[in-house]
């Protein structure tokens, strides 16, 4: 088996509601998602992959359609959050991009979440092995499916 990462990046807002110090701020930060998945290669003569355990470029596109394109300047709120669902709830009119999520979105929570957009769209032969996901330049969370943490 091999494993081949590809990586995206999007700017998104958050906050950790219950945090006990700057984190319960409503800030912002520029994300970036390393998939890492592995598979074998494929030998098929001619084939347009041929040499590759699954094309960069369709991994670019599901990564973009499924991640980036649906929280790109976006706010990633906790459903329990009452100030900021309350808050956007007030200006609904504005469309604004509101992700509402079930947990609170910490590095650890969204990587797991990135994880479960993601696991249906990846071709059959290949498996997601990490989802790492960084807050910061020097912050990340990885997220291992199979729940083996090496
Ligand atoms: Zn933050």
């Amino acid at each position: 088996m091999i494993e081949i990462t590809k990586i995206i990046e999007w700017d998104m807002g958050h906050r950790v509601p219950n945090h006990r110090s700057k984190c319960r701020n409503l800030h912002g930060h520029r994300y970036r998602m390393e998939m890492t998945i592995s598979g074998k290669i494929i030998d098929k003569p001619g084939d347009s992959s041929e040499g590759m355990v699954l094309d960069f470029g369709d991994l670019k596109s599901t990564m973009m359609m499924k991640i980036h394109d649906t929280l790109d300047h976006g706010c990633m709120i906790y459903d329990q959050d009452l100030l900021l669902t309350g808050f956007f709830e007030s200006c609904a009119h504005e469309n604004l991009r509101v992700i509402k999520v079930p947990f609170i979105p910490t590095a650890e929570n969204i990587a797991e979440w990135c994880f479960e957009q993601l696991c249906n769209s990846i071709p059959a032969g290949v498996k997601i092995v990490n989802i790492r996901l960084y807050e910061t330049p020097n912050s990340w969370a990885d997220y291992k499916p199979d729940g083996s943490i090496d």
